[in-house]
């Protein structure tokens, strides 16, 4: 019997985990490297340890306007008198030596003289000649910041394998990096499949469609350290889908198809992945996305995607995504989940794992979500209504209004909290 997809239990159908799981051992990181200067590291992804070689602050420092005092800490009235015996501004310090019971006026940033165990802010302080008087409490080591209370020296502050973000490039120049070793970009292509494509810029015809998923993948790989290569449409033959797949295959360390990989008669690229390379699976238990081939033609690691839009989001968020991760040096990532409250009831049919695109609200603090709208592979209105997917087990059929489900916010992707 003729594989196909009509069956929802369909037993050469890999489960969601047991395909992430093959694709990630298959999946070879890029091991080699190059030093970048840092303003251009951003988005990049580390390739060793930073390990600090620096106290950060490296100076004792006001974290105020006011007064580094030198205080007789046995005195415990809440009145005190200095004699201002100096300045201290950022970058400019005082260099003297401040006996107890003298001051010198500090701003924040600005060195702490080594006796001095307090600061002051301005506002607590009455001048009166060359002395300065305090009727407050001073705690000792208020307002002062110690060197490496931030960063301390010899510590390992990023990891490798972690992808630079704005925070991460202000810590690197802290530390004084001026260049980052980082791994180097893969080289990822794609091209999209089907005769009723047509360009962006060209006029439609009824029975025609615009080509949409080139540009769905540019925007899906923006936020990876990679090098994007576009190789248009081609037609649903399979000479010409060969043609392109070992052209292709050539230039790219992955290389991603859509459409043609059901199993319609216009349908090729199993076929021609099977001709041209290795098939390590073509069909997962999920909804949407179920035909999806994942291979490798000679060095090249291939994806070929559904046609449909959103089949594409979908399965490039759930597998082409932990790919390219592997692929750019990064770890492995787990979605945040959540438990929310459906708020109307949602069908579905055993077998498969399905992501519906949903809407999540918080009301007193409690979660709820809906269905975003209709939920077909092709309506990609409704995922951009969406701000989460609803993620329902195979085993699962009906879900009630008022029962809890598992949600998958966009937003909150555990990258953020590595
Ligand atoms: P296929 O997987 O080739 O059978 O395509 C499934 C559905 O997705 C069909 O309705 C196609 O017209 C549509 N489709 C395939 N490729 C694209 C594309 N690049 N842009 C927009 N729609 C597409
Ligand atoms: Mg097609």
């Amino acid at each position: 019997m003729k594989d196909n997809c009509f069956n929802e239990f369909d037993p050469n159908a890999l489960n969601v985990e047991e395909a992430l799981s093959r694709i990630l051992k298959s999946i070879v990181s890029k091991k080699d490297t190059e030093l970048v200067p840092l303003k251009e590291s951003y988005g990049r992804v580390l390739a060793k340890n930073i390990k600090s070689n620096q106290d950060i602050p490296n100076y004792k420092n006001s974290a105020m306007d006011g007064y580094a005092v030198c205080m007789d800490i046995t005195n415990s009235n809440n009145k005190y008198t200095f004699t201002c015996v100096g300045e201290s501004f950022a970058g400019r310090p005082y260099n003297k030596n401040v006996k107890i019971n003298e001051a010198v006026k500090v701003m924040t940033g600005g060195m702490v003289p080594k006796s001095c165990n307090a600061v002051v802010m301005k506002e607590l302080v009455k001048n009166i000649d060359d002395k300065i008087v305090i009727n407050a409490n001073i705690f000792k080591d208020q307002n002062i910041r110690f060197p490496g209370e931030d960063i301390k020296k010899n510590t390992t502050v990023l990891l490798k394998g972690r992808q630079i973000d704005d925070v991460d490039m202000g810590i690197l120049a802290s530390l004084g990096e001026a260049k980052i070793a980082v791994y180097s970009k893969p080289i990822i292509g794609f091209f999209s499949t089907g005769d009723e494509l047509v360009s962006i810029d060209t006029k439609i015809k009824k029975s025609q469609v615009y080509d949409s998923n080139r540009y769905l993948l540019h925007g899906l790989l923006q936020k990876y350290p990679i090098k994007i290569k576009d190789f248009g449409v081609v037609k649903d033959k399979l000479k010409s889908v060969e043609k392109k797949l070992v052209l292709a295959s050539k230039e790219c360390d992955l290389l991603l198809t859509t459409g043609g990989v059901s199993v319609g008669d216009a349908d090729f690229i199993k076929d021609a992945l099977e001709k041209l390379g290795k098939v390590n699976f073509w069909k997962i238990a999920v909804k949407p996305g179920r035909p999806l081939a994942f291979g490798k033609i000679k060095k090249c690691f291939f994806f070929g995607l559904p046609g449909n839009p959103v089949s594409v989001v979908v399965t490039f968020n759930l597998f082409v995504s932990a790919a390219i991760r592997k692929m750019t040096g990064q770890k492995n990532n787990t979605s945040l989940t959540l438990t929310a409250k459906l708020q109307s009831e949602i069908k579905k049919r055993k077998g498969r794992k399905e992501y519906k695109r949903g809407i999540l609200t918080i009301n007193n603090g409690e979660f709820f979500v809906k269905s975003s709208g209709a939920q077909g592979s092709n309506i990609l209105s409704s995922l951009k209504d969406a701000n989460c997917y609803i993620e329902l087990a195979e085993h699962i059929d009906k879900i009630k209004e008022g029962e809890n489900v598992k949600v998958i916010p966009f937003v909150l992707s555990s990258e953020h909290y590595e």
